[in-house]
C-alpha cells in the first residue's frame, strides 16, 4: 500500500482513522513497524523504516510504502521513471545507466518489465485519468506501447494535479498504480476505485 512520503502526515492520518483498508472498507490503525530497507535515491541512501498499519474490519495488514518508492524496488521511483522516459525518446539501457549513475542490468530489467506491461499500465492510467478527469478527451496514441503507456501515466497525473494540486508526476504513478508499476508478480494493477 502507497501513502504520501511525509511520515508525520501519515502518522497522523494513520492515528486519526483516516487510513481506509485497501482490501475492505475498514479504517486502518497503527500496528508497529515493517522491515529496515535502503532506497536509493538521486539525493542519497535513504534508510527506511515503514510502517505498518492493521485493518479493524478485516484484520489484514499492510505495509505502507511512501510514494517515493515501488514495491520490491530499490531505487526511488523518481529515477526509475527518468529512465523510462529516456528510453521512450529513444536512448539505450546502458547509456541510460551510466548517465543515472544504477547498474545496467537494474535499468534492463526496469525496462523490460515496463516494456512487458505498457498495454495493461496504459489501460489502467488511461481509466484512472478519466475517473479523475471526466471531461477527458480521448488519450492518442504516441507511437509504441511504451510511449503510448508513458503518455497515459502523464495524462493520468496531470489530471490529478488539476484534481488535488501540484504533485510529482512519478510519485503519483506510484500511488495510482498501488506500487506495483513495476512488479514482478502476476498481480494486476490496483482496480480503480
Ligand atoms: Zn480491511
Amino acid at each position: 500500500m502507497i501513502v504520501c512520503a511525509e511520515q508525520a502526515r501519515v502518522e497522523a492520518e494513520l492515528v486519526g482513522g483516516l487510513l481506509g483498508c485497501p482490501s475492505c472498507r475498514g479504517v486502518l490503525g497503527p500496528w508497529g513497524h515493517g522491515r529496515e530497507r535502503v532506497l536509493r535515491c538521486s539525493a542519497g541512501d535513504w534508510l527506511l523504516r515503514p510502517r505498518r498499519a492493521r485493518c479493524g474490519g478485516c484484520s489484514g495488514t499492510h505495509v505502507l510504502l511512501p510514494d517515493v518508492a515501488l514495491l520490491r524496488r530499490q531505487d526511488e521511483v523518481a529515477v526509475i521513471g527518468a529512465a523510462i522516459e529516456a528510453k521512450v525518446a529513444g536512448e539505450g539501457y546502458r547509456p541510460i545507466a551510466r548517465r543515472l549513475g544504477v547498474h545496467a542490468d537494474t535499468v534492463r530489467g526496469w525496462l523490460r518489465r515496463f516494456i512487458a506491461r505498457a498495454d495493461q499500465v496504459r489501460a489502467h492510467f488511461t481509466r484512472w485519468a478519466l475517473v479523475l478527469d471526466p471531461e477527458l478527451g480521448p488519450v492518442l496514441p504516441a507511437g509504441s506501447g511504451i510511449a503510448d503507456a508513458l503518455e497515459a501515466i502523464a495524462v493520468a497525473a496531470r489530471a490529478w494535479v488539476l484534481r488535488f494540486g501540484p504533485g510529482d508526476p512519478w510519485r503519483i504513478a506510484s500511488v495510482l498504480s498501488g506500487g506495483v508499476l513495476l512488479s514482478n508478480t502476476s498481480s494486476p494493477l490496483a482496480a480503480v476505485r
